[in-house]
Order: structure tokens, then sequence, then C-alpha cells
């Protein structure tokens, strides 16, 4: 059975001392509560070691927002995906749409970071989603269908298992314009038959598909309400722990 999750991503956003007392009011709050879904912070690199330290791992998972395309060798800049799990991450958020914009990042450099992060150990919340004009020209299906294609469709079954899927129109994100229910989960159900295309009907009922974009304390319980809408990534909602705790409160 598929578990639902709220996966936070703080972006660029949070110096470290600012991160862990983030993730340690989280932490607090969750302490004392009872739980239904799963919870991931997908949080700055330089902040992983610090943040796995200061949550309950029985309670709060913690992600990269992103892994270099390479093993290892003369990339400056670049954190492996090993490195990340060295760090205690269990989690790797891949093809968000502002590192497919701003850093280039293509549906062939995506399937290259699945794999490394695979063979890691990580679980990647795998981004998909159309921008406005795809959405207007009603061309959303083909546009999430080919970047799960051609990112995702190489791996086993057994692979595909491991992966979490973030589907995030992107006209939502950080816009305050949210998906309408109805709208979520038509693709979302449109995102599962794919898989069950591709795989089995058993693969794509275990595969968890979040929604991202503009998701708040307000709208997440109408938008996890829908049967193929298994929890949400969660952006500037996710930067103050009472406002994710909502939306984690939403299950
Ligand atoms: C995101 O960046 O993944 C996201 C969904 O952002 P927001 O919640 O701010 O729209």
């Amino acid at each position: 059975m598929r578990q639902n999750i709220v996966a936070g991503n703080w972006k660029l956003n949070t110096t470290l001392q600012e991160g862990v007392k983030l993730a340690t009011e989280l932490n607090e709050i969750l302490a004392s509560k009872t739980i239904n879904c799963g919870v991931v912070v997908g949080v700055p690199s330089t902040h992983i070691t610090e943040v796995v330290k200061a949550v309950d791992a029985g309670k709060i998972g913690v992600a990269a927002q992103n892994c270099a395309d390479q093993e290892s060798g003369a990339y400056t800049g670049e954190i492996s995906a090993a490195m990340v799990k060295s760090t205690g991450a269990g989690h790797v958020i891949l093809g968000h749409s502002e590192r497919r914009e701003y850093y280039g990042e293509t549906n062939a450099t995506l399937k290259v970071k699945t794999d490394l992060a695979l063979a890691n150990g990580l679980t990647p919340i795998f981004c998909i989603g159309e921008v406005l004009e795809e959405r207007e020209a009603e061309k959303q299906n083909e546009v999430v269908k080919s970047q799960i294609e051609e990112a995702l469709f190489h791996l086993s079954a057994d692979e595909f298992a491991k992966i979490v899927i973030a589907y995030e129109p992107v006209w939502a994100i950080g816009t305050g314009k949210v998906a309408s229910p109805e709208q979520a989960q038509e693709i979302h159900a449109y995102i599962r038959s794919v898989i069950a295309d591709k795989y089995s009907a058993e693969v794509a009922d275990n595969t968890s598909i979040l929604y991202g974009g503009s998701c708040k304390p307000g709208n997440a319980k109408e938008l996890f309400a829908n049967p193929d809408v298994d929890g949400g990534l969660i952006g500037g909602a996710s930067l103050k722990a009472e406002d994710f705790y909502g939306i984690i409160a939403a299950f």
C-alpha cells in the first residue's frame, strides 16, 4: 500500500542556525502529535547533518534538494548522491522545475541523477509538471508522460517502486494559484495510469504521487481527499513549522 507523504522544500532559504531552529520547532510540534503520514524536510545540503541530529528519525526524514549527475571527480561545487547519503539524508528531490528552468536540467540529466540516487540508497522525490502555456494548450498529460518516460521508464519495476512522484504544475509553484482538487485528481489518476501501463497496476497502486504548488493549511485537506493525491511537496508553507504542521495534520 502506498504511503501518504508531506515533504517540505526549503529551497535557498535559512542559514544553518535558522534551519536547525525550524527543524527543532517542527520536531517539537510533532513530538506530541499522532502523525498519519510520512514527513520529510528538503533542506539545503549544508544543513542536512545538523537537521538529521535535530529531529526524531522515526517521524521526520531529511532530503537533499539535488545531487550531482556524476559519481565523483573534478566537478567543482557539486554534491554527489554518495555524499548526500553519507550525511544521513534518506531522500533527494530531483527534477524540480526551478532546477529544470534555471540550471538547464533535462530529462536525460535527471535519468542519470535518478540512477545515482537509487544506487546510493536514496529515495528520489521526482518532480514533473507542465508550464502555463502547456496547460492552456491542454498538453499537460503529454508533458508529464514524456517527463516520466524519458527520465524514469528505463528503471526496472523493483527500482521504480522506490520512486516518489511529485506532480507540480509550474504555474502553481510559489504563485498562490493552486490546482483545483478536480485538476489535481484528474492528472494524478492519469500519471498513475501511465505507470500502470508501463509496469503493472500493482506498481502504480503502490506509487506515492504528491501534489505541489501553493499547497497551504487551508487547501491541503481538499487536495489530499482525492484518491490519487497521496500528499504534497510544499515550498513556502514549509518554512513555518506551524504552517507545515497544518498541512501534515490534513491527514
Ligand atoms: C515547490 O517549490 O515545490 C512548491 C510547491 O512551492 P510552493 O508550495 O511555494 O508553491
